[in-house]
């Protein structure tokens, strides 16, 4: 697989944030979004065979744990990927798989979380949500809504609710876009929407998600990567 990097961090969106997790960060990616924070993914990398993968993430995280595979987009690389990730997952790894939904997700092993982007207006790549996604979706899965604006918040709403995300996942997660050159300050000021903002139109609507913040960009300067 082309590969653009591997490395140990914090967890920092969706329920498992928080938590040590190894990322397998894979390159390439067909989409655009106006704020994307990994456009050194969409180049570069290098070719790594799984068993090179594997052995990283064993030096990284001996005898198992967490990891979430991501890119870029990395259903671009499904044909080596998904008997890597069901090895993953044979071998007593926890797997998270984070795409942007855009590609057909039906020959993920079950066993492996997937946190899937549904885009939104402003993100420049509105309707590339791959609809069959929906009935592929299992109940620990997580969906995930990144949004910049009341237009977003709206779609995301009407997108919950007319689709029953609900019943059909383990989470639903709004997060505020990050600005991608946002550089020094720790803080929200680099949100595009502010989480205040969010979270009183969440709690006036009484929506069934949670607001997820990018916890790696308050712990470290934002421009750092590999973190
Ligand atoms: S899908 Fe992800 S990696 Fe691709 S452009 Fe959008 S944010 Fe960036």
């Amino acid at each position: 697989m082309q590969i653009t990097e591997i490395y140990k961090s914090l967890q920092g969106e969706s329920t498992y944030a928080g938590l040590a997790c190894v990322f397998v960060r894979l390159t390439g990616c067909n989409l655009r979004c106006s704020w994307c924070d990994s456009e050194y993914t969409f180049t570069g990398g290098r070719k790594m065979s799984t068993d090179e993968i594997r052995e990283e993430v064993s030096r990284l995280s001996p005898g198992g744990g967490l990891v979430e595979i991501t890119g870029g987009e990395p259903m671009l690389q499904e044909r080596e990927l998904v008997p890597f990730i069901q090895n993953l997952v044979e071998t007593g790894y926890t797997v998270l798989l984070e795409t942007s939904g855009e590609r057909p997700l039906e020959r993920v092993p079950a066993q492996v979380i997937k946190i899937v982007d549904v885009k939104c207006p402003d993100s420049g790549e509105p309707g590339t949500f791959h609809l069959p996604n929906l009935s592929v979706l299992a109940p620990h899965d997580e969906v995930k809504f990144v949004l910049s604006s009341r237009a977003d918040y709206d779609f995301a709403v009407d997108f919950v609710r007319s689709h029953q995300l609900s019943s059909r996942v383990h989470a639903i997660l709004f997060s505020p876009a990050f600005r991608k050159d946002a550089t020094g300050a720790r803080d929200s000021s680099h949100c595009l929407l502010d989480p205040q903002q969010l979270a009183e139109w969440m709690i006036a609507d009484n929506i069934p998600a949670r607001l997820g913040l990018q916890l790696h960009k308050f712990i470290w300067d934002p421009a750092v990567k590999g973190v």
